[in-house]
Order: structure tokens, then sequence, then C-alpha cells
């Protein structure tokens, strides 16, 4: 079973690639779905996150409110790191889980991790030798993203400030097996997945 690490700046079309990936026969983990899973009521996160930033994150259930959390973190490094350092082995566990019994199904060729935060963490590198073996890229030029990201709701300015805040074209394609460019249509973007799905397949 191949594991294949999908990433891309916010706007570039991962989502949408990760779906392609899917039509061909690819599992799909939501990598970004677990990181919320984790923080929820029961989450393997959630005491850790309220012991490390305090009742003031909490909602009036005593649940974590993420975007108490997303406000604490955003723009302040070290504040992030502390909650990656909680989060993220959590979020490696549970994926860890997910991978062991797609494996033990045997029906799945290839697994898609898709994940916003690749280049600039640990996650989906696995102790347990499970984690993805080669990181697929999804780009588009900025001003196609930012247009995008506009057309979803964002403004120009959330836009561009959750842009900044990842890593950048250069650092993804420096750890990229593949590169897809999502310059085009979605008929185009799907068969870059084409392409690359043969390529990781030797098909
Ligand atoms: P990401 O997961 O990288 O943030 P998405 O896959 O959610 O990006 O794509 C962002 C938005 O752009 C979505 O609304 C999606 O439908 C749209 N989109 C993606 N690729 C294309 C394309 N080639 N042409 C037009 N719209 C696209």
């Amino acid at each position: 079973m191949l594991v294949v690490g999908l990433t891309g700046g916010i706007g570039a079309g991962k989502s949408t690639a990760a779906a392609c990936f899917a039509e061909l026969g690819a599992a799909v983990i939501d990598v970004d779905a677990i990181g919320r899973q984790v923080l929820a009521p029961g989450g393997r996160a959630e005491q850790g996150v309220i012991d490390a930033f305090g009742p003031e994150i909490t909602d009036d259930r005593g649940h974590i409110d993420r975007a108490k959390v997303a406000a604490e973190v955003f723009g302040r490094p070290d504040r992030l790191a502390a909650l990656e350092a909680v989060s993220h082995p959590a979020i490696n566990a549970e994926l860890d889980g997910q991978l062991h019994a797609l494996a033990a199904r045997g029906e799945a060729q290839m697994v898609v991790l898709d994940m916003a935060v690749l280049t600039e963490s640990r996650l989906g590198q696995l102790e347990s030798g499970r984690g993805y073996t080669k990181v697929v890229v999804v780009e588009a030029p900025e001003a196609v993203r930012l247009s995008r990201l506009i057309e979803r709701g964002l403004t120009e300015e959330q836009a561009r400030a959750r842009m900044t805040s990842q890593a950048t074209d250069a650092q993804r394609r420096a750890i990229a097996d593949h590169v897809i460019v999502n310059d085009g249509t979605p008929e185009e973007l799907a068969s870059g997945v084409d392409r690359v799905w043969a390529e990781l397949t030797g098909s």
C-alpha cells in the first residue's frame, strides 16, 4: 500500500486533487479533519491542549473552542509550537491507527493523505514506518489562488494572511516528488492527477 502525502498552499486545489485521486481508487484521509477531531470532546489532544492553554480557550461547557485557539496562536510562533507539541503527536497516532486498519483490510493500492501542513511539520511521518513515502504538491499562481479563495468567501486580506502563514511554493517544491500545476480547468487538474497516478503506480 503506497502512502502519499498530498499538499499545497491554500486555494491551490489540494482537496479537489484529492477527490480526483479518490475517483481513481485511492483511499483518502483528510488529515486536517483529524486535526479538528483530536481537539473535539473526547479527542486525543483535548485534555493536553486545555492543560497547556488554560480555560480561556474553552467554551461554556468546558470544551475546546477552536476559534479561540486559532486566535491565540495566529501570528505567535511560540504559542503555535505549544499547540502543535500536543496536537501533532495526537494526529499522528490517530493517522497511524487509520493506516494500520486500511493496510489490514488490504483493499487500497494507494492512500492519499490530504494535508495542508506537510512541509512545515512532521505530520504524516510515522515511527511505525506507515507514514507517507511520496510527496505530491499541487501548485497554482498566487493570483489564481487569491481569486479562488475570494470566491469561497474570504476577504483578500484574510486570504493573503493565510497564504503568508504557510510554507512557500519553493519550500514545497523542494520536498515534492511530483508537482501538479493547477492553473487551468478542473479537467486539466484531473489529467494532472492521472499523470501522477500513473507515475506513482507505474501503470
Ligand atoms: P485547497 O484544498 O488547496 O485549499 P481546494 O481544492 O479547496 O483548495 O480549491 C479551492 C477552490 O478552488 C475550490 O472552490 C475549488 O472548487 C476551486 N478550484 C480548484 N481547482 C480549480 C480549477 N482548476 N478551476 C476552477 N476552480 C478550481
